[in-house]
């Protein structure tokens, strides 16, 4: 069967179809070697199945009304519901907010964040329109593919710089950015890498759209495309970083063993992306425009914060329970400090509910969550989740390496490992486990990864920050600046 046909499914998918999906032939590079089978490579396959796992919840029927809705006779994944009503919003939101909780907010990018993108992209397809009319019922139909299929995807955005001044520029080298080559009657051929496709070898398609900011110059036609397609391409090859699950128990790795999603480069090699794939092409400006128009961004952005709201309240609940391992908690000093990280936790819970309580209809009829204070949350969080991590590491000191393994607790250490590792509160097991899992927030290779993702996952810091300030309405606060000015 052609995987590349947008052939309608059934609706939602369990675990156990996901990981069959995943068994596809895909071209994924691991280690220096080639992976046969994501599921069952011992650092890539846990992570699959931390995925099925959600899929399982999802596809629970006591699950259903939280999760999920209907849409003649076929049932779907909430983040594919186009919000007609206010109502929708808020439960859009909540189920986000239940994914997230899943993971603690350490497996970003569940399905549900590329498909509020698909949604959105698919109840605005108008937009696309602009650029051919095909291009707006391809993206129709694939919406309908990917939510009747329940497939899950990556995306990837962003072309890597070869040199900084020309990428300023808006601008791309035709020696490793991704490119149209060749098109055909069939479609385009397109040749390239692209960065970086965070779930990349556990995602069953994998979209590649535009957000760098590229100039209407004729040189940059070839770079001006969007289009979707599934990983198993041939010619589609992801090369992964080093996994940081390195095999240990859940005892002993407690996130890392559960959540590895996986970053990857992404190389195209004379890829043939069929013409029904394709959704922008030639059109830089209109590229440019796609992500705020078509209010994926914003979308993107309510399943964002509310995943980082799971995350910051896992934090504030870690750094208690590091407190009250020793009676710190009746500490003023660390009261005052875990407080810190509750502030953060409220600040974001704020974001989300002020953006679900004032959702406003869009310019088509659709709801939207309000903007400024999800971009509000999105332009802080990159910046703040390295404070929690850092408080973390200052309440944690010497426990976050005082960490025997599991091990320890059956070979000739296990009488000292019993004895000295306990807390006025907990006894060594115990005690170790929790260290362990606070050594993984802020000091293993996974939670330094999780600190560089909120840092860079929706683009670079001054970049969003500079449309923030673009977007921010300013003028009735200079408005007072000046009237005060002219008084005298
Ligand atoms: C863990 C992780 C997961 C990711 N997952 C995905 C994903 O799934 N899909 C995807 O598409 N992308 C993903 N990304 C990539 C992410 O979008 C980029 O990292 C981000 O857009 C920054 O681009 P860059 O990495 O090329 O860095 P650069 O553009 O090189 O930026 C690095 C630094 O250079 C400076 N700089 C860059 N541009 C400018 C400028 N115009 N003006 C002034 N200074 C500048 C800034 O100091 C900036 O912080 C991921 C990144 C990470 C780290």
């Amino acid at each position: 069967m052609d995987a590349a046909r947008l052939d309608p499914g059934p609706g939602i998918r369990n675990g156990a179809q996901y990981l069959a999906g995943l068994r596809d032939g895909r071209e994924v590079w691991l280690h220096g070697r080639r992976v046969t089978d994501v599921t069952a490579e011992p650092s890539l396959g846990r992570g699959a199945h931390t995925l099925a796992g959600f899929l399982d919840r999802q596809s629970d029927p006591p699950n259903f009304e939280r999760l999920t809705y209907v849409e003649n006779g076929r049932r779907f994944a909430m983040s594919f519901l186009i919000p007609r009503l206010q109502a929708d919003v808020a439960r859009r939101g909540a189920a986000f907010y239940e994914w997230a909780t899943w993971s603690h907010g350490m497996f970003g990018r569940t399905p549900d964040y590329k498909n509020a993108s698909v949604m959105a992209f698919a109840a605005a397809a108008d937009f696309l329109a602009q650029g051919k009319a095909e291009f707006a019922d391809n993206m129709r139909r694939y919406y309908e593919y990917v939510r009747s299929n329940d497939k899950v995807l990556t995306h990837t955005l962003v072309n890597p710089t070869f040199n900084h001044a020309q990428a300023k520029e808006g601008k791309y080298s035709d020696k490793v950015a991704l490119q149209v080559v060749r098109e055909t009657d069939a479609g385009l051929v397109v040749s390239g890498a692209r960065l970086l496709a965070t779930l990349g070898p556990h995602a069953d398609e994998i979209e590649v759209f535009p957000s760098t900011l590229l100039t209407a110059s004729p040189e940059n036609l070839p770079f001006a495309f969007a289009f979707a397609m599934p990983v198993a391409t041939p010619g589609i090859r992801l090369i992964c970083r080093d996994s940081y699950d390195h095999g240990q128990s859940h005892y002993d790795a407690p996130l890392a063993s559960r959540f590895e999603e996986m970053d990857a480069v992404v190389i195209f090699k004379d890829v043939l992306v069929p013409w029904e794939r394709v959704f922008m092409y030639r059109e830089p400006l209109l590229c440019n425009r796609a992500f705020a128009e078509t209010n994926a961004v914003v979308h993107m952005m309510h399943q964002v914060v509310c995943g980082k709201l799971a995350k910051a309240e896992f934090i504030v609940g870690l750094l208690c329970a590091m407190a009250r391992a020793t009676g710190k908690d009746k500490d003023m000093e660390v009261k005052g400090q875990i407080a810190e990280a509750m502030w953060i936790a409220e600040m974001v819970r704020a974001f989300r509910y002020a953006a679900e309580g004032q959702a406003h209809a869009d310019q088509r009829g659709n709801w939207l969550p309000l903007r400024r204070p999800l971009d509000t949350s999105r332009n802080l969080f990159p910046k703040l989740y390295p404070r929690l991590v850092e408080l973390v590491q200052l309440l944690g000191s010497s426990s976050l390496m005082a960490i025997p393994c599991e091990a320890d607790f059956d070979n000739d250490l296990a009488q000292d490992v019993g004895q000295y590792f306990q807390t006025l509160n907990l006894g060594s097991r115990d005690r170790i486990a929790l260290f362990r899992l606070a050594h993984d927030v802020a000091i293993s290779a996974f939670g330094n990864r999780q600190a560089l993702y909120e840092r860079f996952f929706f683009g670079p810091q001054n970049i969003m920050a500079s449309i923030y300030f673009d977007l921010y309405d300013k003028e009735a606060m200079m408005e007072r600046v000046d009237s005060l000015l002219r008084a005298n």
